[in-house]
């Protein structure tokens, strides 16, 4: 009677929620009950990992419930491996029994079984020496596979509930996707999805460049150790996946050896390849707090997600490179015209808002003609481009050289007064003629006219046409020269250099 009331209650409590925790509470609440028992728990088993760790419990001291115990190890462990009941009548008898709560006498642990598969162990812990006897080892066995069933149940239903959820990511990724948006605000928007719809701690996408990996964008909770755009060796599970192409999980982190720390806070991590017609881009990396957080059952639907990644990724770097080109002179690679007609305007407009000078520099071949005359057009292409590379090398990651037209060059310098521009094109002259081009027997100079903001002009058209009364100035005292733009109150050039 007792037996069937025990089990009718137990049923009872599978089917009323669908809530996990409230179900499991239940049935421990029942086993306390009906058994006498001081301590019961059940810990569920992690596939992945091969441990197991207490989902629910009643009675234990405070701290037990973040154990993870391997399977094998304590009763629960060796009733997990050996899928059936173990029973220590007196547990300080017993080499197997790991130490959880101090007046513990006796303890038995059941397997939950679903099938043949082993999802968890019921712990159930009495303060008498031999509490169990056969009858009750029996029932209790019996009434564990009530809460293997409800823990299945609720697996289903949160893979269910799972999979929903993910594929609507997916969905809301692909629409993100075909809109227009920059790689970079792209690429944001997509870690900020995947975090969201699979819960992981933190999302990353590395891109390939080179043989490194950099870090294009992330969002999550965790504390970065490189910047955006920080460039990371392409080795550790990153540099796995992307030399596999393979989806790759590390359950924990700190037994790899190779491990690359990008965030300190991750304990596991899934690398998916970006890879977009054969050719892998990257890798979209989930990173974890917790060990064991990453299921192979989840490869799938991120697999999907890189997919669509990718090809949005592929796309960008084709915007990208069109927009490039359109502003990049295709003999030497530099900057062009186009570009230096919208960056004046932006550099100007900056200057204005900070209160800062800027410069024009405007440079002109000397002689140009006379070089492609004497030793032939091919060597004056080649002229222009070492000329080209000269000025890059020189000046700072934030100037702007472009290639105005034929063989004159105008230079943006942001934040200068005109001492200083004067001196970085007296630099650039002196440069020029004593460097040596090969196959021209003899010095090339440069002619440079300098106009600042807000001494010569305040819009584009004034500054450049100040910078090229320089350049004029300069030519006419005999080139080879560094000329400031005429005073607009005096209307005079000044000479420097030679
Ligand atoms: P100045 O000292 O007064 O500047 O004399 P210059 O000969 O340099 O000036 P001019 O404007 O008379 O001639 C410019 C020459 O530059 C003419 C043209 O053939 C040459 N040029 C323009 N673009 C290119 C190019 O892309 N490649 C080569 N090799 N030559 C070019
Ligand atoms: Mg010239
Ligand atoms: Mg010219």
């Amino acid at each position: 009677m007792q037996k069937i009331a025990i089990l009718y209650d137990a049923s009872q409590a599978v089917l009323s929620t669908f809530d996990l925790d409230e179900v499991l509470q239940q049935i421990l609440r029942i086993a306390r009950d009906y058994f006498h028992l001081q301590n019961v728990a059940i810990l569920m088993l992690d596939k992945e990992m091969q441990d197991l760790h207490v989902r629910s419990q009643i009675g234990w001291d405070d701290g037990n419930d973040e154990v993870r115990l391997p399977v094998g190890t304590g009763l629960t462990g060796a009733a997990a491996k050996q899928k059936r009941p173990i029973y220590a009548p007196d547990v300080s008898q017993d080499s197997r029994y790991v130490t959880s709560t101090k007046t513990t006498r006796s303890e038995l642990a059941v397997p939950l079984m679903v099938r043949d598969e082993v999802v968890g162990v019921l712990d159930c812990q009495s303060e008498n020496l031999d509490h169990f006897d056969k009858e009750t080892i029996d029932l209790l066995t019996l009434f564990s596979t009530q809460a293997s069933m409800a823990l299945q149940n609720a697996r289903l239903y949160s893979l269910e509930r799972r999979r929903a959820s993910q594929l609507e990511a997916i969905n809301t990724i692909a629409q993100q996707m075909t809109a227009v948006l920059g790689l970079k605000e792209l690429l944001s928007k997509v870690c900020l999805l995947i975090q969201e719809a699979f819960h992981v701690s933190h999302v990353s996408v590395l891109l390939k460049e080179e043989e490194e990996l950099v870090l294009r964008a992330h969002h999550g909770t965790f504390t970065a150790r490189y910047p955006e755009g920080g460039r990371l060796p392409a080795g550790g599970l990153f540099g796995q996946a992307v030399a596999t192409g393979k989806t790759l999980i590390e359950n924990i982190v700190s037994q790899d050896p190779d491990h690359i720390v990008l965030y300190p806070e991750t304990q596991a991590r899934m690398c998916i390849p970006l890879v977009s017609f054969g050719q892998t881009l990257g890798v979209l990396a989930l990173d974890s707090a917790k060990a064991g957080a990453f299921h192979a059952s989840d490869t799938q639907s991120l697999e999907s997600v890189a997919d669509i990644c990718a090809t949005a990724i592929q796309n960008a770097h084709y915007v990208e490179r069109v927009k490039q080109l359109a502003y990049i002179d295709g003999l030497t690679g530099i900057f062009n015209r186009r570009f230096f007609e919208m960056r004046i305007a932006e550099e100007i407009e900056r200057a204005r808002r900070f209160g800062s000078g800027m410069a024009v520099i405007m440079v002109d071949i000397d002689q140009f003609k006379r070089l492609n005359d004497e030793f032939g057009h091919l060597l004056g292409d080649e002229v222009l481009r070492q000329v080209s590379s000269l000025f890059h090398q020189q000046l700072r990651k934030f100037d702007v050289v472009c290639r105005y037209g034929g063989e004159e060059f105008a230079i943006l310098l942001s934040q200068t007064n005109p001492q200083h521009a004067l001196a970085v094109a007296e630099k650039l002259r002196r440069l020029v003629e004593t460097w040596q081009f090969p196959g021209v027997p003899r010095p090339v100079t440069i002619s440079a006219g300098v106009a600042t903001y807000p001494d010569h002009g305040s819009t584009r058209d004034e500054l450049v046409k100040a910078s090229d009364a320089g350049l004029y100035a300069a030519k006419q005292a005999g080139r080879n020269r560094v000329f400031l733009a005429p005073d607009p109150q005096r209307s005079t050039a000044q000479g420097a250099g030679k």
